[in-house]
């Protein structure tokens, strides 16, 4: 197979700039990081003069997008929706379940099987995140309360069993259940979060010792501090700051204002840092009524200034955000340094979700997974495993053999 160089743009390594650098690209992965323009014989060359040249992003957690959603049950929906987000610079995704029946959940992971092949055009799924429904009831969000329960050894062990495509699990870890659950997906190798929950310190904690180290869309659908006969207790966002775990951030500019995206990156930083859509089917999409879930049983949602929200406009239901707007709002809205954003969109995630060996930063021998955009984080251009996926109408007339 031939070579790929992109030349003349800023390289986000992402732990520095090399401006004026050079990638080459061959049989899918990295095999060279210049600081200047190197002779490649017979390589296509891609000029991304004035542009940036970045490890693609990694979204940890997503439902839907371009009018299709995961528990849609089909494989079109799977493979529309790596579509959408690739052409916003996602390069891996995991896809999101909601709270559902078991055989809904299990027909999801079925479908994820099949459309695992055939995504030769989309985002790469890393395996499925399966959100609920062991929950909160208080903390339910959007998730639809009629699929709430406690964690059920005979049911997750069949589930467990029936897939070996699960790479996370988030639940609420003050229920009946939930720290042996915590345990049980630690010894399965699969990362366990703390999500739609109303847990103090002591819950985390013992959370935290047994298996959960991740977060769930910190601030959202979470106990912050609590009164209890006038003591006050620490909910489960203090706790998550204050522990070593790694949280996740809904970054859309919507679900989160600006003080508390500084103050959650001034805290944890961008090691500790995943940005995420949490998006819904409506992203990519004109504003409307929509729905969230699967289009059989689902919820009625509407999608306007820029998020879904449930009919009676009390609740986010979901955003309808891309990767690019998620690192593009951490940099004008939290004054985060692109670096750092583009760390959190990518080499952060890929460390959460076990895969950094592979993937997450522009170095020799990892997957050709880029994305290259300009000043406003609008993608020209996305490289997944090193096939051009996505690109402007401009760049593509410009690839030239030389
Ligand atoms: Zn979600």
């Amino acid at each position: 197979m031939g070579f790929l160089k992109i030349i003349h743009g800023t390289l986000i390594t992402p732990f520095r700039y090399i401006r004026g650098g050079t990638i080459v690209i061959q049989d899918g992965r990295i095999v060279g990081v210049h600081e200047r323009d190197v002779d490649v014989p017979g390589a296509i060359e891609l000029d991304a003069t004035g542009k940036f040249v970045a490890p693609g992003f990694i979204d940890i957690h997503v439902h839907g997008g371009g009018g299709h959603d995961f528990m849609d049950g089909t494989e079109e929906a799977f493979l529309k929706i790596a579509e959408l987000h690739a052409q916003y610079g996602t390069t891996s995704l995991v896809p999101t379940t909601l709270t559902a029946e078991r055989k809904d959940l299990l027909h999801t992971l079925d479908v994820y099987e099949k459309a695992k092949v055939n995504n030769n055009r989309g985002a790469g799924f890393l395996g499925i995140h399966l959100e609920g429904p062991y929950v909160a009831l208080s903390q339910r969000g959007a998730q639809d309360p009629r699929y709430i329960r406690n964690p059920d050894p005979a049911e997750y062990e069949e589930i467990l069993a029936y897939s070996s495509s699960i790479v996370r699990w988030s639940a609420a870890p003050e229920l009946a259940g939930a720290i042996e659950f915590g345990r049980r997906l630690r010894e399965a190798g699969i990362l366990a979060a703390i999500a739609h929950t109303d847990a103090v310190y002591a819950d985390v904690l013992d959370a935290y010792e047994n298996g959960y180290t991740l977060a769930t869309h910190l601030y959202s659908a979470m106990s912050g501090v609590t009164r209890r006969n006038a003591f006050r207790y620490a909910g489960a966002i203090e706790s998550a700051l204050l522990l070593d775990m790694d949280v996740e951030l809904i970054t859309d500019g919507i679900h989160l204002p600006p003080p508390l995206l500084k103050l959650v990156y001034k805290i944890k930083g961008a090691d500790r840092t995943a940005l995420i859509t949490d998006a819904m089917r409506a992203a990519g999409m004109p504003e409307g009524e929509s729905i969230l879930g699967s289009r059989t049983n689902g919820l009625p949602v509407l999608v306007e200034d820029g998020v879904a929200k449930l009919p009676d406009r009390s609740s986010f239901a979901g955003s309808v955000a891309t990767t690019n707007q998620l690192v593009r709002n951490m940099v004008q809205l939290a004054d985060v340094s692109l670096l750092d954003a583009v760390r959190m969109a990518s080499t952060t995630p890929a460390r959460i979700m076990g895969v950094d060996a592979r993937k997450g930063s522009l170095v020799v021998g990892k997957d050709a997974d880029l994305v290259i955009f300009d000043e406003n984080i609008t993608i020209q251009t996305t490289i997944i495993n090193g096939r051009i996926i996505y690109a402007t109408e401009q760049l593509v007339s410009a690839l030239l053999p030389v």
